[in-house]
């Protein structure tokens, strides 16, 4: 450990004296946590999921029983253009609120949070697909002046840490403006979202195996669609991770 890291710590420390670290999710004071993550052990258990098995597929959760090699009920039948998805949690009570705050520009220590629960958890499955590159899900340049930041950014860079995998903030760009997704049906949202992905350099994707991230995965058409101009690039193998599965499609 190098002088400043030790320092960082000395600081940390006299700082957890004066003001106990309190978790971001609920509030709630907590013990100074040794991986510096800002939240509680009763809250890290809340959100991400482990009871449930996950859809190789969709990343959905569902009960153990109702397993299925060939995807879950909720994808038999889909075509993804990404071949393997993974999720934290489920979009609900305390993820669905981090996932909303982390929104803002303001809360970006709650993306950070997310990333690090995402790349901590899901950590042997993330490693098991070798990504060369990890690439956030790009909002139209528009949204992303409106709401400061792009999370999925951040989310996507700590998530790229945990996976040994290089991080490529830029490398695919949304190029119009799209209607938001939740009001419209599976139909009208695969319309909406078509081209309207580009990756910017098509060298650096040709032959490589891509991670993508986003903060939620309700249908899968964002993901698909990303990763469609990714495949007509040359990619190799297309991924995704998300902190939140969406259970129904009423989500954004
Ligand atoms: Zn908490
Ligand atoms: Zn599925």
């Amino acid at each position: 450990m190098n002088c400043r890291a030790v320092w960082n710590q000395v600081i940390q420390r006299a700082a957890d004296v004066v003001l106990p670290p309190v978790c971001l999710v609920c509030g709630e004071e907590m013990c100074p946590s040794h991986d510096g993550l800002m939240a509680c052990p009763l809250c890290r258990r809340a959100m991400s999921e482990s009871r449930l098995t996950a859809c190789y597929r969709c990343a959905s959760f569902y009960e153990p029983e109702l397993h299925h090699a060939s995807g879950c009920p909720r994808c038999q039948g889909e075509e993804f253009a990404f071949s393997g998805a993974t999720a934290l949690g489920i979009y609900e009570n305390e993820l669905r609120d981090c996932v909303l705050g982390s929104k803002q520009a303001s809360h970006q220590a709650l993306a950070l949070l997310l990333g690090k629960l995402l790349g901590e958890r899901r950590r042997s499955i993330l490693r098991s697909w070798q990504p060369d590159l990890v690439v956030p899900i790009p909002l139209h340049w528009w949204r992303r002046v409106r709401h400061g930041y792009n999370n999925a950014e951040v989310i996507g860079e700590v998530v790229s840490r945990e996976a040994g995998a290089a991080f490529e903030a830029r490398l695919l760009q949304r190029t119009r403006s799209t209607r938001p997704q939740f009001p419209l049906s599976a139909a009208e949202r695969r319309r909406n979202l078509q081209n309207a992905f580009r990756v910017r350099n098509e060298f650096e994707v040709g032959g490589s195996r891509v991670l993508l991230v986003d903060d939620i995965l309700t249908t899968g058409t964002t993901c698909h669609e990303a990763a469609r101009a990714l495949h007509s690039c040359g990619a190799r193998e297309i991924r995704v991770a998300v902190v939140a599965r969406a259970s129904d499609t009423s989500h954004g």
